[in-house]
Order: C-alpha cells, then structure tokens, then sequence
C-alpha cells in the first residue's frame, strides 16, 4: 500500500494536546474579558467574495490573500482579518444590528505570507469592536477592555503604543510612507530614510523625519488616556508613539500596538477605521477596535513564564481501569457516577489490556487516581483506589470514594 504524505502545508501547524489546551484557556480567558465589557459573540464564514476583501487593506496586504474560484465558478477567498467581515456584516445586517453594535469574534485567518517566527499562514486572531460611534470614548472602552484582558492573561508589563493617523496626516506621510514610518524599531532609522527616499524626495525625507522626533502627543490620545483612566485602566500604559503607523491602509484616526514581554512581543494591534463600513454600507459608519493576536499571545506566555489562572487541567483526574470484558460494565459505571459528579474521568479504552499496562499508561498521562474494579472489589460492590503519586491504594465504598477525591 502507498503511504500517504502525513504533512502540514507550508506555514500551517498543528496543536498537540498540551499546547491546545493552552490556546483554548487564552481564548477562555478572552472571552470572559471581552464578554464583561458587554461585546457579544458574532460569527462570520471563512471564505468571503473577493471583491468583499480586495481594495481594502492596501496594494502589499493584498498579494497575501488567498484568492481561488469555488466549484461554482464564484471568485472567492480566506478571510485576511475579522474586521473587514464586520463591515460586511454591518452593512448587510443594517436592519437587525442595533448601532452602536459591539461585538467579538475569535477564528482562524488565512495569509499567504513567508513564514518565519511569529508569523504564519494559518494564524488565529481575538478581535473587539464598537461600529456606529465617532467619540473617542469608544476607543476608550476597547483600550480599557484590552488592558484588562492581557492583565487577566497573566502579563505584567504590557504597553499600550498609541498614536493617530491624523497626526501622520498632518505632518505630510500619506498611509503609503506611513507603512515605511511604522518599520522604524524593526530596521532602524539610517534604512527607513533609504526606504522612504525611494518614495518621496530627499528634502521631503528629511522633513518627514525631523517632524516625527519633535512631534507632541494629539490632543485625541490625551483624550482617550484620560477616559481609559477613568475606566479603571491604567494610563501610563498607554505611550504616545509618533513612528506607529500599522500596516493596514484602512486606518484614519488613533492606532493601537500591544507590546508585552519587556516591549519586545507585539502580540496584537488596532485602531479606528471610519471609512471602512461606509464602503459596503453607502453610508459613513465609524468604528474601532483591537485585534489580539492568539499565536503570538500564547509564544509571549511560553517566553515570558506567565501564567493564566486556572490554566492547568492538565490530564484527567481519574482513569478507571477496565478488568476484562465481564467486569467492564463495573467499570463503566463507576465512571459515569464520577462524570455526574463533576470529575475529570478517562475509562481505558480496552477491556484486554493488563493491568500493569493501564497504570503506566496513567503514570505516563499524569493522571492522579486510578480506579480498580477487579473480582474481589465487585463481589463486594466496592473499589480500590490508587494514588498515583504515592502508589498507596485503598478500597471503598462508591460514596466513599467519591468524599475522598473531594465530591458531595
Ligand atoms: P493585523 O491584523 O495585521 O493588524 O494584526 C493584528 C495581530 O495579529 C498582530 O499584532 C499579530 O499578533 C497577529 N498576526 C498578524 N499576522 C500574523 C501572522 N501572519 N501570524 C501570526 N500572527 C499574526
């Protein structure tokens, strides 16, 4: 027989149990957070019309996008991000939406990028976001609610960088200089000024970057500092950067970079697009919001050590043993009794299997109880209860077993 390729595609991985399970408690986490700011759940499809994703994120985004034709012949692709399917949403749920709509979405997006560390083609995204209000106490709500979040995370040290849009406007760097602008910590000053010569003047150059070192802090992010405050955030999280500009072209006001990990990990980013929805609803609709970037959130939490509360249920609690096919009914119910009373239990999945065999097995999975149910323990409607970690065992009572691993 020929054995078929067991390979992930370029750029696409697979989570094993330990590194699941991790994900799955940062997006638990998240959504209790974001759920506590009063944003509800939405959902939306992975593959979107390909005029629904082109001509919004900017000529270079656009390369990335997974374009193909469906067995209809319809020109479609993957999804990029979660907040040009927003807009989407918005405009063509007008009449069922109530404005300002807050919602949520957590799921998987598709770029067709180089692969390298922290970046990849499969790559799942945490987004929060207000559509239908212009103040900047929107964007308060979504600064506060992400610092709570990534303090709920278990992250010390995080910043806020902020700046606006309109700032980079005002001094003359249209979106296409700003993308160069928003590389400065990556490549450095000398190679931002050799890459923005390629664009724009040398006179040009040197006044772009001389405005950018004496440039104040906007009136819009003191604003905003001060409503995040009053939130309960604390401000001097959020720093004034005026070389933050974000990729993405359909930004117009304040822009949000989140920095963990001394500074060093961006693990998500956002800001305010007030023309974005206009373009599939026909009418002007402001929004703003952030997007946590999960892959990158759960390296920080590896690299950093920090930890989520509640985040090590690791193996089951329980695995009950299985003592050949006529006992095995003994078994399973004992183990549907634990289930109902809230534990964490694994039956051994095949009746033949010695019992030596089942406690390695449960030494190896880091279970901390095995229950046996052999010969001796049925007749007398009881059983043995081995603690792995000492390898002591006793024999008991099904209520009395269920006291000692702490039920009702
Ligand atoms: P963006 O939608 O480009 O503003 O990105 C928002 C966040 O998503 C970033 O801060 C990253 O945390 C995450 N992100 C973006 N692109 C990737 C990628 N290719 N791989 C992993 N995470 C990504």
């Amino acid at each position: 027989m020929a054995k078929a390729r067991a390979q992930t595609p370029k750029g696409f991985r697979d989570f094993l149990p330990e590194e699941a399970r991790l994900r799955e408690s940062v997006i638990a986490t998240l959504k209790e957070v974001f759920a506590s700011y009063g944003f509800s759940p939405l959902e939306t499809p992975a593959i979107e019309y390909k005029e629904t994703l082109l001509g919004k994120y900017g000529e270079e985004a656009d390369k990335l996008i997974y374009l193909f034709m469906d067995r209809g012949g319809r020109d479609v692709g993957l999804r990029y991000d979660l907040t040009v399917p927003l807009a989407r949403v918005v405009a063509q749920h007008q009449n069922e939406l109530h404005l300002p709509f807050r919602r949520y979405q957590i799921g998987p997006q598709w770029r067709a990028e180089k692969p390298q560390a922290g970046r990849y083609r499969e790559f799942w995204q945490a987004d929060i976001d207000i559509v239908g209000s212009a103040s900047l106490l929107a964007d308060a709500e979504v600064l506060a609610c992400t610092l709570e979040a990534v303090a709920r995370l278990g992250f010390t040290d995080s910043k806020l960088l902020i700046n606006d849009r309109k700032l980079l406007d005002s001094l003359g760097i249209t979106p296409k200089l700003a993308i160069i602008v928003d590389k400065k910590e990556k490549i450095g000053l000398k190679q931002i000024e050799i890459e923005l010569s390629q664009k724009a003047g040398k006179a040009e150059v040197k006044q772009i970057l001389r405005k950018l070192k004496g440039a104040e802090e906007p009136e819009s992010i003191k604003n905003i500092r001060n409503y995040v405050r009053h939130l309960g955030g604390d401000p001097k999280r959020l720093v004034f950067n005026p070389w933050l500009a974000r990729g993405l072209e359909y930004y117009t006001g304040p822009i949000f970079e989140l920095k963990v990990g001394g500074g060093n990990l961006s693990v998500g980013g956002g800001g305010r697009y007030d023309k974005l929805v206009g373009k599939f609803a026909g009418r002007e609709l402001p929004a703003t919001g952030f997007s946590f970037g999960i892959d990158r959130v759960v390296e920080a939490l590896k690299e950093t050590g920090s930890l989520i509360e509640g985040e090590k249920v690791a193996s089951p609690e329980v695995l009950v043993a299985v003592f050949g096919e006529k006992l095995a009914p003994a078994s399973l119910k004992v183990a549907s009794t634990l289930r109902s009373a809230g534990f964490s239990v694994e039956v051994y999945p095949d009746e033949k299997a010695k019992l030596d065999k089942q406690l390695k097995y449960a030494d190896k999975r880091g279970v901390s109880w095995v229950v046996i149910i052999g010969p001796e323990e049925a007749k007398k409607k009881r059983v043995t209860l081995r603690d792995m970690e000492s390898g002591e065992q006793e024999t008991l009572s099904l209520s009395e077993l269920k006291k000692k691993l702490g039920g009702n």
